[in-house]
């Protein structure tokens, strides 16, 4: 397996420190308002990083902190009169529950800020002591240039960044690209006690804390959006290495950003649109299909239309499944048939897609790769489907195929997280709100009492039969007619009859 690594800019074999074994760190959400879609591609695609993984046979420890202290999430409860603590706590039950809802395995040690203060106090401690930071009033600084590497992971030199700084006011600092370890408290804000007097962390020296816990000093794979590269994660590199000669992650994986008419989708710009907003109107599984097929280094460009483009791919999908899940029920049902064709091997295309899927995630998680080998066993499912409503007595080789397609299909969209809506009956068939509609379109025209759609649908069918059998044409175009209301058709195949979305 191959992974982009940030930090050598170059693709290198994945070997983990431990055989069999992965720790991942990816820096979580600062918890002052709703993710957006921007932010999710990013845990999307880490996701689905970490599910392959798992498909390879790693156990994953995946780490993911939540920051539930910072200057945003302060300026908030101010603006709203309320306490930070409290503002973090509903931000935080919100990432949970839109991560679920988009289908995010949960982490294997979710991380809270504000609960790991104390390894945090600790590490600066260390930084100190080693002369790679220093207290001023109160604050403390890391020495940057106490770090030569410094400036490796973003290809950055550090003169450069000097004269390109700003001119920093902040005269406590011995050299403006100094940044904080530890701020003094100020009058408002949240503070916890420590060596240097009331005070709460900065941004970085948390994640350094966190994996360092959670994973021990050295572990594999760092991730994050590559807007973190500079400064969060240069930052983080150097406390972490300065605090310990063991190294530090041995991988650094960054996910390229989510644009909407090619400008970043930020908060400060405007220009977002919130997780929880685009779920209430589409299935989660189309979002995901639509990211991955782009690679999650690669900026995405995301558009209403592509979304639903994506929308209309997951439902084909389904569809052909649903059709090949249903000849494969008629044929295994005509017994002579499925006894001559148990023997046959599906071709080697079928066959062989499994690998081609497995060498594009190898190749640094090659997702969109992935996905198009998936359509195209789509496309052969509906090709092998086309014939098999055509003639049915030659047809018995190609049943093999259909049947490890429709299996592959499920299996590596599971891998990708995409669960797929195929359903064991027809009651999916039927949208929720229709089901009225159609149970009382079976009352009317089959005579049906139930309540369930299988049923309805079943004897909206043998009503129809029944009706073409006595030549009564109204009653066989009423339950026609009423079934397109629905967004429902009857298709004639040589095999028998069914209902399927118009
Ligand atoms: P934040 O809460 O701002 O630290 O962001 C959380 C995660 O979302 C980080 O990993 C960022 O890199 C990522 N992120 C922020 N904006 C975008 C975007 N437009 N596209 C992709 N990822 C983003
Ligand atoms: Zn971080």
């Amino acid at each position: 397996m191959k992974v982009y690594n940030t930090l050598t800019r170059r693709k290198e074999d994945f070997v983990s420190l431990r055989p069999g074994a992965v720790g991942f760190y990816i820096c979580g959400p600062t918890v002052y308002n709703d993710i957006h879609i921007g932010n999710a591609r990013t845990f999307l695609s880490f996701d689905v990083i970490r599910r392959y993984l798992e498909y390879r046979g790693y156990e994953v420890t995946y780490v993911q902190n939540i920051t539930d202290v910072d200057d945003k999430i302060i300026n908030r409860a101010n603006e709203e009169g309320r306490d930070s603590s409290e503002v973090a706590e509903q931000y935080t039950e919100a990432f949970i529950a839109v991560m679920d809802a988009l289908g995010v395995k949960e982490p294997s040690v979710r991380p809270r800020a504000t609960a790991e203060i104390a390894s945090m106090i600790e590490l600066i401690e260390g930084l100190i002591q080693s002369g790679n930071a220093y207290e001023v009033e109160g604050d403390v600084y890391f020495s940057v240039r106490s770090f030569p590497s410094y400036g490796a992971l973003s290809g950055r030199n550090v003169d450069d960044l000097k004269s390109g700084a700003r001119v920093d006011v902040d005269e406590r600092k011995r050299d403006p690209l100094d940044f904080a370890l530890w701020k003094a408290a100020k009058p408002g804000e949240p503070s916890w006690p420590s060596p240097w007097g009331l005070g709460r962390p900065g941004w970085h020296i948390e994640c350094s804390a966190m994996s360092k816990r959670y994973l021990g000093t050295a572990f594999d794979i760092h991730a994050g959006g590559d807007d973190l590269v500079f400064p969060h994660h240069e930052n983080e590199l150097a406390q972490s290495a300065c605090s310990s000669k063991d190294g530090f992650a041995s991988y650094w994986l960054h996910g390229g950003m989510l644009t909407i008419d090619k400008e970043k989708m930020s908060k400060s710009e405007g220009n977002f649109l919130l997780l929880k907003d685009v779920l209430e109107h589409v299935r989660p599984e189309a979002l995901r299909l639509l990211m991955l097929q782009t690679h999650y280094r690669s900026p995405f460009d995301y558009s209403p239309e592509r979304l639903e483009e994506a929308t209309a791919s997951l439902e084909r999908i389904e569809s052909a499944l649903r059709n090949s899940n249903w000849a494969l029920a008629q044929h295994a049902g005509a017994g002579e048939h499925a006894k001559a064709t148990a023997s046959l091997a599906p071709s080697s295309s079928v066959a062989d897609a499994r690998k081609r899927f497995e060498a594009y995630m190898d190749d640094d998680f090659n997702t969109a790769g992935a996905v198009a080998v998936v359509f195209e066993l789509v496309s052969e499912a509906n090709r092998l489907l086309a014939e098999y409503s055509q003639k049915s007595e030659t047809f018995s080789e190609s049943f093999a195929d259909l049947e490890v397609i429709a299996q592959t299909v499920v299996e590596l969209l599971m891998v990708l997280g995409v669960k797929l809506e195929i359903g064991a009956d027809c009651t999916e068939l039927v949208a929720t709100d229709a089901l009225p509609a159609l149970l009382s379109l079976a009352a009317e025209l089959a005579h049906y009492s139930g309540s369930k759609a299988a049923e309805a649908l079943d004897a909206l069918l043998s009503a129809r039969e029944e009706a073409r059998v006595n030549k009564d044409w109204t009653r066989a175009d009423a339950v026609r007619d009423g079934l397109a209301k629905l967004g429902l058709k009857i298709e004639d195949t040589p095999h028998g009859s069914r209902i399927i979305h118009a």
